[in-house]
């Protein structure tokens, strides 16, 4: 910056020098040409009149005299005289100074009006040649007229004088000389004057403007030296307010990103390599993404929507191909709810026992950082994993396992742990109360006490599946089941033993029927099984037969060391073969129920049409 102002002022001063010395130059030559001309023309007056008189006189034959003293006056390179056109015609040729008549005295012969010529040039003598002509006048002192045979006003001649103008160049040059002198002691001095006075402020903008160049990068360092130690005042003050502002500047930037840190639960870094505000700006926008995350996930209806969503933010912002969630609820149920990537290699062992997941037992994230076999779960040598686990209410967990290719994509994960945490955490929540909305949803539709279907379920259901079943023609086999004699137990051991045998034997329906097949609870101990899609009543028999041999052989602890056992009497109709209204169907089942306990008890009855039995129940 110092170079660029003295290089500057050099440059103006050498431009101010240079038109100094051209105006000086052209006011010497201009002054030069004035005054020599300004001398001729008294010299030609003073000739004018000298030849006048030695004419008047008669005595011509003098005027070359005249001439040669007048030639040796200061400065007069030469003087001679030439006859215009008029007077050679009456006089003849001039016998006076003779001179060789060029073209300027032509020129003047012929305009009557005077000629100058400089000839001029650095080294050689400067020489003003000036040409003025006589004229021809009548005054009351003479009358040119008298003796020359002319008009009034016409060019009788003219005199030539070349004069040495030499000084006035000399002075020109010795002025340039002063005034390029003048200049450079002047230049000089300005140089001097930047580096003494200039100098320090100079230096003190350099230091600042590096500091503000490091500060844009996240630098923040006070001036504590100045180099130079005459530094005036201002710049002093100039550095106690920079060091203020970076001072102000520094604690409020790591102000700013303790409290962001703490937002994401991030240990705080104090690192100079680190840029506050790049940091600041990275968290803040992560938070943006992590507040409109959670808007959105509040308005999700299902589970299943919340975790796709949450697996493509893993996909999309950090780059993950392979995760895997279970849900595991009591340390003894799990179910996996979401896959990202084809890879899995554990979530098989978990859903068969829960109990294997290192990190649902550790409550601590568990990875392969370290110790690649730090989870004897993960059943791959080639991939490295990251678990983390949440809670989700009081007894469940979600258990996040990610699948990491190599070691670089594990250290990705970890610098982006906290960030993948927060959303993790912003899930959970959502999650827990979608589960409590379905457990809700459950018990309105679910018998309490054993977890079959209530029939208040069975009436909302037959409502889609009966038409269904017309449609696509299928055979539902519909099996009446109550427990035999089961008054006995309640009065021989008190209602929760009867409440165990109960759910023992909802539990043995449960197992030996299928996932699309429905039990319903349908009265204190009376069940109702449909099994949808049978294909004959013999299978129908069949699968009431294995429940009533199942439930017979079932031990039922009741209390220390003593057990029972129970037997249930089943009664079997197929819809649409016994009839199109399902209602009449069940009542056909009850029927055979009635039957089937009348008849001796634990035994399965098909219904069989009675005439009687349209009069008696409809
Ligand atoms: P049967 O062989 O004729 O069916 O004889 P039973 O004693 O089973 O007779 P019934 O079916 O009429 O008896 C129903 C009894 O089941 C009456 C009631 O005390 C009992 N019960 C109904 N619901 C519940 C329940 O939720 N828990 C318990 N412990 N008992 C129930
Ligand atoms: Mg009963
Ligand atoms: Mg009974």
């Amino acid at each position: 910056m110092k170079n660029k102002i003295t290089i500057r002022m050099i440059i103006l001063m050498f431009i101010f020098g240079l038109v100094t010395v051209f105006v000086e130059t052209y006011n010497a030559r201009d002054e030069g040409i004035k005054n020599g001309l300004k001398k001729a023309d008294a010299i030609a007056e003073v000739i004018k009149s000298g030849l006048t008189a030695h004419m008047i006189n008669g005595n011509m034959n003098q005027v070359n005299v005249f001439l040669n003293s007048i030639s040796q006056t200061t400065n007069i390179d030469k003087i001679w005289i030439i006859r215009g056109d008029n007077v050679i015609k009456q006089y003849g040729e001039a016998n006076e100074l003779v001179a060789p008549k060029d073209a300027i005295d032509d020129k003047v012969i012929k305009t009557g009006k005077s000629q100058f010529e400089l000839s001029e040039s650095l080294f050689a003598k400067a020489e003003l040649r000036v040409t003025i002509p006589y004229k021809a006048i009548i005054s009351k002192d003479i009358n040119c007229l008298a003796c020359h045979n002319v008009n009034h006003n016409d060019t009788l001649g003219a005199v030539s004088i070349v004069l040495d103008v030499t000084d006035f160049k000399d002075n020109g040059i010795r002025n340039s000389f002063i005034i390029v002198l003048i200049t450079l002691l002047t230049t000089m001095l300005v140089v001097f004057f930047i580096n003494k006075l200039i100098n320090p402020y100079i230096e003190t903008l350099e230091i600042i403007k590096n500091r503000i160049d490091a500060a844009s990068n996240g630098v923040f360092q006070n001036i504590t030296t100045l180099k130079n130690k005459n530094t005036p005042i201002e710049t002093k003050e100039l550095v106690e307010k920079y060091n203020l502002l970076t001072d102000s500047l520094m604690t409020t930037f790591t102000d700013i990103d303790n409290k962001l840190k703490g937002f994401v639960g991030q240990v705080v870094e104090v690192n100079s390599q680190t840029n506050p505000l790049e940091e600041a700006n990275h968290i803040i926008n992560n938070l943006s993404y992590i507040y409109q995350f959670k808007k959105e996930i509040q308005l999700d209806k299902t589970k299943k929507e919340i975790y796709q969503r949450l697996g493509q933010i893993f996909q999309n912002q950090f780059a993950l191909r392979n995760v895997n969630i279970v849900e595991i609820t009591n340390n003894e149920v799990a179910e996996k709810v979401y896959q990202l990537g084809e890879l899995d290699f554990c979530t098989n062992i978990i859903l068969n026992d829960p109990k294997e997941c290192r990190v649902s037992r550790n409550a601590n994230s568990v990875s392969s950082v370290d110790f690649q076999k730090a989870c004897p779960c993960f059943a791959s040598d080639d991939y490295l994993y990251f678990c983390i686990d949440i809670e989700i209410g009081q007894n469940s967990k979600i258990i996040f396992n990610f699948i990491l290719n190599n070691k670089e994509e594990l250290n990705e994960f970890k610098k982006n742990q906290l960030f993948i945490e927060s959303y993790i955490k912003e899930v959970a929540p959502e999650i827990e109360v979608k589960r409590l909305l379905k457990a809700l949803e459950d018990s309105a539709l679910k018998d309490g006490l054993t977890g079959l279907y209530n029939r208040r379920f069975l009436d909302e259901h037959l409502k889609k599946l009966i038409p269904q079943a017309k449609r696509e023609d299928i055979s539902i086999g519909l099996l009446m089941l109550d427990m035999d004699h089961f008054k006995a137990v309640n009065d021989e051991y008190g209602h929760d033993i009867g409440d165990k045998v109960l759910v023992s034997f909802a539990q043995i329906v449960q197992e030996n029927i299928r996932d699309s097949d429905i039990a319903v609870r349908f009265g204190g101990e009376e069940f109702l099984v449909l099994l949808v899609g049978i294909k004959s009543e013999q299978d129908a028999i069949d699968v009431a037969n294995k429940i009533r041999e199942k439930v017979a052989s079932n031990e039922i602890d009741v209390y220390a060391g003593s057990t029972m056992k129970k037997t249930i009497s089943i009664g079997v109709s197929m819809f649409p073969q016994d009839s199109t209204s399902i209602v009449k169907v069940m009542k056909f089942a009850d029927l055979a129920l009635y039957e089937a306990k009348t008849s001796g008890r634990n035994q399965v009855k098909r219904y069989e049409e009675n005439p009687t039995d349209s009069l008696e129940l409809f």
